[in-house]
């Protein structure tokens, strides 16, 4: 009796692993969009690092190179300094798959040539997770982005939308991530204390944008104010959760 108890407890617990190592081990395709570069590190760097420190595959997708953050350099000018920046920035995080979709600054549209190049971007990588930002952020290429990428995903998953190349494919969990300003409506938070001197590091890569503001200092304020309300630990970073059905374990 002793024996057959112990071994249900074994089969239990043989059963928990085969559920929870894959994403543990880093099965999860995770894509993140970001209207310029450096928004996608305000918002979500620290969860992109962990990300990859779990082994999961992490894509960034810039819809501008954001040419008009430095009236001091032409656009074309700004634009390679700062895919360059964005290049130094997530190498150090450890992603290099970055895809660059050249859009203008300040003029970023839902158009439909918009829409058919990131569903087939989602078809191509097959995102279990996708990070956007919210559709309350003030500036109107954030606020752009979620409408064109929350369209793309609902377009990704059904064999109606031809025009894009591809087979469906539908993303289980979207993360609205904030840059500014705060969330209002805050329903996960991820503690990121352990990833934070990278983040900032990473972010300091970025120099024509601290010339004009200190962008990591409002980073790294924001966490601390999310690490502090939310999630009672150092640095954290807040999401609204548009979808999950399935995410990275602890
Ligand atoms: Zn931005």
């Amino acid at each position: 009796m002793i024996f057959k108890i112990r071994l249900n407890w074994l089969l239990t617990l043989l059963c928990f692993l085969a559920i929870t190592l894959p994403a543990q081990s880093g099965n999860l395709r995770v894509m993140v969009f970001a209207p310029h570069p450096d928004d996608e590190l305000v918002g979500c760097g620290g969860s992109i690092a962990k990300h990859v420190s779990l082994g999961n595959k992490v894509t960034i997708v810039y819809l501008t190179s954001g040419d008009a953050g430095n009236i001091h350099f032409k656009k074309n000018e700004l634009a390679n300094i700062r895919e360059n920046e964005a290049r130094k920035g997530m190498q150090l995080m450890g992603v290099n798959n970055l895809i660059f979709l050249k859009n203008l600054d300040g003029y970023l549209e839902a158009s439909g040539e918009n829409l058919v190049k990131v569903v087939e971007l989602i078809r191509e990588y097959k995102p279990n997770v996708i990070y956007l930002p919210s559709p309350d952020e003030a500036h109107q290429d954030h606020k752009v982005t979620n409408d064109l990428v929350s369209k793309a995903i609902n377009k990704a998953r059904g064999s109606w939308f031809q025009e894009a190349k591809g087979e469906p494919w539908t993303v289980k969990t979207i993360f609205a991530y904030e840059v500014y300003p705060l969330l209002k409506n805050v329903n996960y938070c991820e503690d990121t204390s352990q990833f934070m001197e990278l983040k900032l590091k990473a972010l300091q890569e970025h120099k024509s944008q601290l010339e004009s503001m200190a962008y990591d200092d409002i980073a790294k304020s924001k966490d601390r104010y999310r690490g502090i309300l939310n999630y009672g630990s150092q640095y954290a970073e807040c999401f609204d959760v548009l979808k999950i059905s399935e995410y990275f374990q602890k």
